[in-house]
């Protein structure tokens, strides 16, 4: 097994992990580490709670650190990309504490805030700068910064980059770079799209890969619980209530499901928020920091609003829509069941849903059983027999129980195949080409 210490990380990093509590490096920083240091390029498949960002900004702040540049301005020496603001911040604040030992200044710009605060907080300087690829493209357009003096350039989430359409930003960006740089593209995925980006942008790169992609699923409890879809508010109710569930991430298909469903819970007395792409920045800050804070039990999130979302130990993670994406679901129960932590993941599945299970086993190479809704009581679930294994859509009987007597079921959802909202459709065909050498 690796130590920090085999990792010949410099003393004030060292520190500074173990002020952090970190005792040994996860896989994907045991492997990527020591390529990053030697300078290699990288191409890394690895997901969010793997560790992943400390596998390049460490490696990253070590070298910066080795090679001064003009301490006076603080030229940009590092960028990460990332494709949503909460990334960026997310990134940008655990850079900040791992180089904060060694002065390192870590700046993050993103869309959807006013130009001129970030503006003034580039006049600051910024060794390393994390960004959203349209705000960065804006402020060089606009000659507010400039990536000149670049070294190392980390691509972060480049699948979902890819997915929210940002590739012409991207090659755009390419342009005000300096041609010579090290470059570390880190992905959840590595589908033909991404592998066309890093032959484009890599030179020779290593590969690393953490383990299966069920990784994260190891340390996560995940039940499958059969229900009517009229009835999927009021089970989520009283499973939250029963469970004495304090902190619940809950994943629906589209926007107006996310809000209602939050309508729902608010009326059923749960403090719940939601996230989504139509919610101002300002909302989305605000509702990620009162569940961080607990001022809120259950934070109700589509996918790409959920995108990189850290909150330490994040006890469960409920898919009140099962996602249609394999994919999908291994990231959005990656949430809960972080760094070793145990995590419960816990499907809500619509009979009209179950189809999508197979597909689901057959990616994390585990059975996923329908189960009925469990008695939720005193704080502990306990779960009924498993249903007969008939995943084929024919209706198994299930008893939802709801939380509170009388209560109406709500209407039942249309839920046959919908479109997934907030995911641009680019998966441009002439993406080759652009990149073609
Ligand atoms: P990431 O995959 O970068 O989003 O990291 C997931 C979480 O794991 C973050 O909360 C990190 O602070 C934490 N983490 C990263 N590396 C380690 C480590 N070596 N030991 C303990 N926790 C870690």
């Amino acid at each position: 097994m690796t130590n920090f210490a085999d990792l010949n990380l410099c003393p004030e990093l060292n520190a500074t992990l173990e002020a952090l509590g970190y005792r040994e490096p996860t896989p994907i920083q045991a492997k990527a580490i020591p390529l990053v240091l030697a300078g290699h390029d990288l191409i890394a498949e690895a997901q969010t709670g793997t560790g992943k960002t400390a596998s390049f900004a460490l490696p990253m702040i070590e070298r910066l650190s080795k090679q001064p540049g003009n301490p006076e301005y603080h030229d940009i020496r590092g960028l990460v990309l990332v494709p949503t603001r909460e990334l960026a911040i997310q990134v940008g604040d655990n850079t900040l504490e791992y180089g904060q030992l060694l002065g390192m200044r870590v700046t993050s710009i993103y869309g959807g805030v006013r130009f001129d605060n970030q503006i003034r907080k580039m006049k600051r300087g910024a060794d390393i700068l994390v960004a959203t690829p349209g705000r960065l493209l804006d402020m060089l357009k606009q000659k507010k910064l400039t990536l000149e003096h670049l070294e190392i350039l980390v691509f972060d989430e480049a699948d979902r980059m890819l997915d929210l359409g940002f590739i012409n930003e991207i090659k755009a960006l390419l342009a005000f770079m300096p041609e010579k740089k090290q470059t570390l593209l880190f992905s959840a995925t590595l589908d033909e799209s991404v592998e066309v980006l890093a032959d484009a942008l890599l030179n020779d790169p290593k590969r690393v890969q953490v383990a299966p992609r069920n990784a994260a699923a190891s340390q996560v409890r995940q039940r499958v619980y059969a229900v009517d879809n009229a009835d999927k508010a009021d089970v989520l109710s009283y499973l939250i209530k029963g469970a004495h569930w304090q902190q619940t991430l809950v994943f629906t298909r589209t926007k107006r499901r996310a809000d209602e469903l939050c309508a729902a819970l608010q009326a059923d007395g749960i403090a719940a928020l939601a996230i989504h792409g139509d919610k101002h920045q300002r909302e989305r800050i605000a509702a990620l920091a009162a569940f961080a804070e607990g001022d809120i039990s259950v934070l109700v999130a589509t996918d790409v609003a959920a995108r990189g979302l850290d909150i330490e130990s994040l006890p469960q993670v409920v898919n009140y829509d099962l996602p249609n994406q394999p994919q999908d679901y291994v990231h959005r129960i990656g949430r809960t069941g972080r760094a070793g932590q145990k995590g419960l993941a816990v499907s809500l599945v619509g009979p009209d849903e179950r189809r999508f299970l197979k597909p689901i086993s057959e990616l994390i190479n585990k059975p996923l059983q329908l189960q009925p809704v469990p008695v939720a009581e005193n704080g502990k679930l306990v779960d009924g027999k498993a249903l007969p294994d008939k995943q084929s859509g024919a209706k198994a009987k299930t008893k939802a129980r709801p939380g509170k007597g009388g209560k109406k079921p709500k209407p039942a959802a249309k839920n046959a195949p919908q479109p997934t909202e907030e995911k641009a459709p680019s998966r441009s065909a002439g993406r080759r080409s652009l990149f073609s050498k």
